[in-house]
């Protein structure tokens, strides 16, 4: 497993409310990064990066709103700044979600999809394949993912970028990777294998964010002298 080609390290926050927020953790430290688990507003402050993990959308979306996260991730989100969702994370930054709980629940948006809740069905229906990507690794021969209750991606807009499909045994390809400007999406569980590629690929979103915000502050310096 190679370390992410890092000038210092980033420091990474991960949403840990509920769901798969230490495996994401374990992955992330040993590529290098340092890693911060996000439970108060304020910890937002001192992140590079947020991923918002699997688990169970509305339970995050519930405990968030219950202290005071939803708005600033939110924020957070639309200020540009470098998010990845893992699967219930996917569906809390979709634009537009199907099949969602009565009543709802708080979605943060600002991605440009449309999703389809749990297109896979239950719990018991979890599965795992090899995906198609244009995401290439030379260490490893496929892409396998996990997916457990996993969305698809039904619609994208304009500026998104499909990285990875699936095909299911009836032939049909479904969109399960996006990326859009710094926000990256994946419908399935990168956390629980092996394959670092998407953990390194946050990693690189990461440090070219903050190679422009630090241009920018260097620019801004000039201007003020
Ligand atoms: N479909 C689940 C939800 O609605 C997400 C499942 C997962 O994150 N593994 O939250």
């Amino acid at each position: 497993m190679g370390r992410a080609n890092l000038s210092a390290p980033l420091n990474i926050g991960i949403l840990a409310l509920q769901g798969a927020f230490i495996e994401h953790g374990n992955m992330l430290r040993q590529l290098g990064a340092h890693v911060i688990e996000v439970r108060r507003p304020q910890q937002l402050a001192q992140i590079d990066g947020l991923i918002l993990p699997g688990g169970e959308s509305t339970a995050i979306s519930l405990i968030a709103e219950r202290w005071g996260l939803i708005e600033p991730l939110r924020h957070w989100v639309k200020t540009g700044k470098p998010v990845w969702g893992t699967c219930a994370g996917m569906i809390l930054l979709a634009g537009h979600v199907e099949g969602q709980k009565a009543g709802g629940q708080s979605l943060l948006g600002g991605l440009d999809i449309r999703v389809n809740r749990n297109y896979f069905g239950r719990q018991a229906d979890s599965f795992q394949a090899n995906l198609e990507t244009t995401l290439q690794d030379d260490g490893m021969p496929a892409c396998r993912a996990v997916f457990i209750r996993a969305p698809v991606v039904t619609a994208i807009g304009p500026g998104v970028e499909p990285l990875a499909s699936l095909v299911t045994p009836d032939g049909r390809k479904h969109i399960v990777a996006v990326r859009q400007d710094s926000m990256l999406a994946t419908a399935f569980h990168p956390e629980l294998t092996r394959d670092t590629r998407w953990h390194r690929l946050f990693l690189e979103m990461v440090e070219h964010a903050r190679q422009g915000e630090e241009s920018r502050t260097m620019d801004l310096n000039r201007l003020s002298c």
